[in-house]
C-alpha cells in the first residue's frame, strides 16, 4: 500500500501509516462539533501542537455576535 495523507501541523504528505488522528469534541456557539486532526505520529512536536491545533480560527477576536 502507498497511501499518503497530509498532516495538519506540518503539511507534509507522509505514509499513511506515520500519520494518527486527534479526534477532539468542541462546542461552538452550542453546536458540538467533531474535529479530526491528523498529525505525525513519529513527530512529537506534531503531536504536541495537534492538541493546540483548531481548524475554527475564525473565532479568535470575532466571537461576540
Ligand atoms: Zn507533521
Amino acid at each position: 500500500m502507498n497511501i499518503k495523507l497530509r498532516c495538519n501541523i506540518c503539511e507534509q504528505l507522509r505514509p499513511w501509516d506515520k500519520i494518527s488522528v486527534l479526534s477532539k469534541d468542541e462546542t461552538v456557539r452550542g453546536i458540538r462539533i467533531t474535529q479530526n486532526i491528523r498529525y505525525c505520529n513519529d513527530n512529537q512536536k506534531c503531536g504536541d501542537e495537534a492538541e493546540q491545533f483548531t481548524f475554527l480560527n475564525l473565532r479568535r477576536g470575532n466571537d461576540v455576535c
